[in-house]
C-alpha cells in the first residue's frame, strides 16, 4: 500500500471512530436552526469543539460575529488547505438545505486531518462561513482577505444526487422601489403619481425582455409592497428581484437591462426610482477539473457512484471563493433523486440516518482530498495550474 493510501485509511478510520460524536453535533444543530448571521450557538459548538481538540480558533473574522477560522499547523510550513463549514438554516423551514451536515462534515474532516498533520508540511483551516442563505458570508470573507493565504478550498453540500463538477449561477439581488404621489383614486386621480403602475410596467418590461436573453439567464421577482388601499393612488411600491446567469459579466449585463426596464417605467409614470443591490452578489462557481478529479477518485474508493449531471442549478457564495482560490463543492446524496432542496422533506433527510451517512462520506471525501493536496505537492501544483487555465478561459 502506498504512503498516500495509508494516510487516507488513517483519516477515514478517524472519522469512523468519531461517528457518534459527529452525528450528535449535526443533530444538535439540526434541532436548533439559526438563520443567516444569527448562527451563534451553531458556530460556537463547532468552534468550541475544534478548540478543545487543539485548533487555534479566531472568531468574529471579517466583522461577522458567527464566522470563524480554526487553524492547525503540520510538522513544517507548507500550503494551507481550507475546509469550509456552513451552518445557517432557512427562515421557517429549519435545516432544509442541510447546512448542519456541511458544518459537521467540515469539523469531522478537520479533526481527522489532525491525526496525520504532524507528519505533513502545511496547514489545515476549518473556516466557518455564516449566512449562505442570502447573506453571502463567503463573499464578505473573500473581500476581507480571509482566503488570501489559502491554496485550495473545499466543502461538500447534501443533495438528492452525487455530483462533482456542477457549476452555479452568478446571482444579483436587487431591490426596486418607486416613489409616487398619493391622491384620491376616484376624485383626483389626475393629481396622483402611481408607483404601482411603475412597478407593473417594470415587471412587464422584464417579460418583454425574456425572449432576447441567453438561455441561462434567470430573472425572477416578487412585489413586496404594492400599495396601501385601492382608493388611494399608490404612493410607494417595492419589489425584490434576482438576476442570474452562468457568468458574472453576462449577469451584470442582464442586471443593467432590468435597471433600464425600471428607469423606463419611472420615465413613463413620473414615479421616482430607487434601484440597488440589497445583498452581496454571488459569483458563478469556477469548476477546477483537476481538483474535481481528485475528489472523484476518492469518492470511487468510498463506493460513491456519480449521478447523471443535469443543467438545473442555483447559486452559492462558494462561487465567490472559487473565483479566487481553486475550490470544489461536490454534492452528496442524502435522499431520493426527486427530493427538492429547501423543502420539509429535505429538512427531515438532513436529520435522518441517510443524512448522517452522507455527512460521514462528505467528511471522508474532504479529508482524503486534503491528504492528496498536502502529502503529494505535485497534486496541488496541478490543481493550481488547472485553476489558472480555467480562470483564463473564463476571462476570454
Ligand atoms: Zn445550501
Ligand atoms: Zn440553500
Amino acid at each position: 500500500m502506498s504512503e498516500l493510501q495509508t494516510l487516507k485509511e488513517r483519516v477515514t478510520a478517524a472519522i469512523d471512530a468519531m461517528r457518534d460524536d459527529l452525528v450528535c453535533i449535526a443533530d444538535t444543530i439540526h434541532a436548533h436552526p439559526e438563520v443567516a448571521f444569527e448562527e451563534t450557538e451553531s458556530a460556537a459548538l463547532l468552534g468550541d469543539t475544534l478548540e478543545e481538540h487543539g485548533f487555534q480558533v479566531e472568531r468574529g473574522v471579517a466583522g461577522l460575529d458567527t464566522a470563524f477560522v480554526a487553524t492547525m499547523h503540520g510538522q513544517k510550513d507548507g500550503p494551507t488547505v481550507a475546509i469550509l463549514a456552513e451552518y445557517d438554516a432557512l427562515p421557517g423551514l429549519g435545516h432544509a438545505c442541510g447546512h448542519n451536515l456541511i458544518g459537521t462534515a467540515a469539523l469531522g474532516a478537520g479533526l481527522a486531518m489532525q491525526t496525520v498533520l504532524p507528519e505533513l508540511a502545511g496547514t489545515i483551516q476549518v473556516i466557518g462561513t455564516p449566512g449562505e442563505e442570502g447573506g453571502g458570508g463567503k463573499g464578505i470573507m473573500v473581500d476581507a482577505g480571509v482566503f488570501d493565504g489559502v491554496a485550495a478550498a473545499m466543502m461538500v453540500h447534501p443533495s438528492s444526487k452525487n455530483l462533482t463538477r456542477r457549476t452555479s449561477l452568478t446571482s444579483y439581488k436587487i431591490l426596486i422601489e418607486f416613489y409616487g404621489k398619493p391622491a384620491h383614486a376616484a376624485a383626483k386621480p389626475d393629481e396622483g403619481i402611481n408607483a404601482l403602475e411603475a412597478m407593473i410596467l417594470t415587471y412587464n418590461g422584464v417579460n418583454a425582455l425574456r425572449q432576447h436573453l441567453r438561455n441561462d439567464a434567470r430573472i425572477h421577482g416578487v412585489i413586496t409592497h404594492g400599495g396601501d388601499a385601492p382608493n388611494i393612488v399608490p404612493e410607494y411600491t417595492q419589489a425584490k428581484f434576482y438576476v442570474r446567469a452562468k457568468d458574472t459579466p453576462y449577469a451584470t449585463q442582464v442586471m443593467e437591462k432590468l435597471r433600464a426596464c425600471a428607469e423606463g417605467a419611472a420615465r413613463a409614470t413620473g414615479a421616482r426610482l430607487a434601484f440597488g443591490e440589497y445583498a452581496p452578489r454571488y459569483d458563478n462557481h469556477l469548476v477546477s477539473p483537476k481538483f474535481s478529479a481528485l475528489a472523484e477518485a476518492n469518492m470511487a474508493v468510498l463506493g460513491i457512484e456519480l449521478s447523471v449531471p443535469d443543467d438545473r442549478m442555483g447559486s452559492s457564495d462558494m462561487g465567490n471563493v472559487s473565483q479566487v482560490v481553486p475550490s470544489i463543492h461536490p454534492y452528496i446524496s442524502i435522499g431520493p433523486e426527486d427530493m427538492g432542496g429547501h423543502t420539509a422533506e429535505f429538512c427531515t433527510a438532513a436529520g435522518s440516518p441517510a443524512g448522517h451517512e452522507g455527512m460521514i462520506k462528505a467528511a471522508k471525501i474532504m479529508a482524503m482530498t486534503a491528504v492528496d493536496l498536502l502529502a503529494e505537492p505535485a497534486n496541488l501544483l496541478e490543481v493550481q495550474q488547472s485553476f489558472e487555465e480555467e480562470k483564463a478561459l473564463q476571462g476570454g
